[in-house]
């Protein structure tokens, strides 16, 4: 399984840079997790758009979704040149499928999910739970034909059903808004203490904090995630590259 991360920042993109959006190619498929503000365009650096197999959108927050309607629109253009033939199909929580604004349903297939089940796209086998959000937010599990496991924990506040789909996974990307001294301040999001709780408790074998903070010194954010995770533990960066 190879994970590239094309954006880690929590609410808008730094200059040049982009949102949520994690690229895998697991399994013969290649699925775009997210596709916050900026995604579409640096996706470009790692992944043809006529190769994009599928898209992951955890919740309808717009630093989770903003380029996916220009996603759309490249899919069409793909298409009516022939450069592309298949529709992309996008996975989006049951919850959202009446909030979601695709216009071309033969260019966009939307498939719903739901926490507890699972789906495969390709050979990927994909598991959801339910997180603690302002809105409906689903974190995701991928687990490759090898066993090879990644989650991505989309938005959340302390959650045990995030716990329990990470138990003992190879890769555990986890929001990481806040540092510590802001404990309290905004429910529906993790401080980099709890990021790092919730990666000891499931067992993770590495831990990537994401969901990035625009200000502080965030090294800081790993000092207090490393304070409960004994594992191999980094912040995410946009290019950044993990192959389990
Ligand atoms: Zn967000
Ligand atoms: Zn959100």
């Amino acid at each position: 399984m190879d994970i590239t991360v094309i954006g880690c920042w929590g609410a808008y993109p730094e200059k040049n840079e982009a949102t949520s959006g994690y690229l895998v190619e697991c399994g013969g498929a290649k699925i775009l997790l997210d596709c916050g503000s900026g995604v579409l365009s640096r996706l470009q650096n790692h992944c043809a758009l006529e190769e994009l197999d599928a898209v992951v959108l955890t919740h309808t927050h717009a630093d989770h979704i903003a380029d996916a309607y220009s996603l759309e629109f490249a899919i069409l253009v793909l298409m009516q040149i022939g450069e592309r033939t298949k529709p992309l199909d996008v996975y989006a929580n049951e919850a959202d499928i009446g909030k979601l604004a695709f216009e071309y349903p033969n260019c966009v297939r939307v498939h719903p999910i739901r926490a507890g089940e699972a789906t495969t796209i390709g050979d990927a086998r994909l598991e959801f739970s339910e997180n603690v959000h302002e809105i409906p937010c689903l974190a995701v599990k991928l687990t490759s034909p090898e066993g090879k496991t990644l989650v991505y924990s989309g938005d959340t506040g302390y959650c045990e059903a995030l716990i329990e789909l990470s138990r003992s996974a190879d890769v555990l990307i986890v929001e990481s808004s806040f540092y510590d001294i802001q404990a309290g301040r905004m429910k529906g999001h993790l401080t980099a203490g709890e990021a790092g709780k919730i990666a000891a408790l499931a067992g993770a074998g590495q831990t990537i904090l994401t969901h990035l903070p625009h200000y502080g010194e965030r090294n800081q954010l790993v000092t207090e995630a490393s304070r409960h995770y004994k594992g191999p533990i980094r912040l995410a960066y946009c290019d950044m590259k993990i192959n389990i």
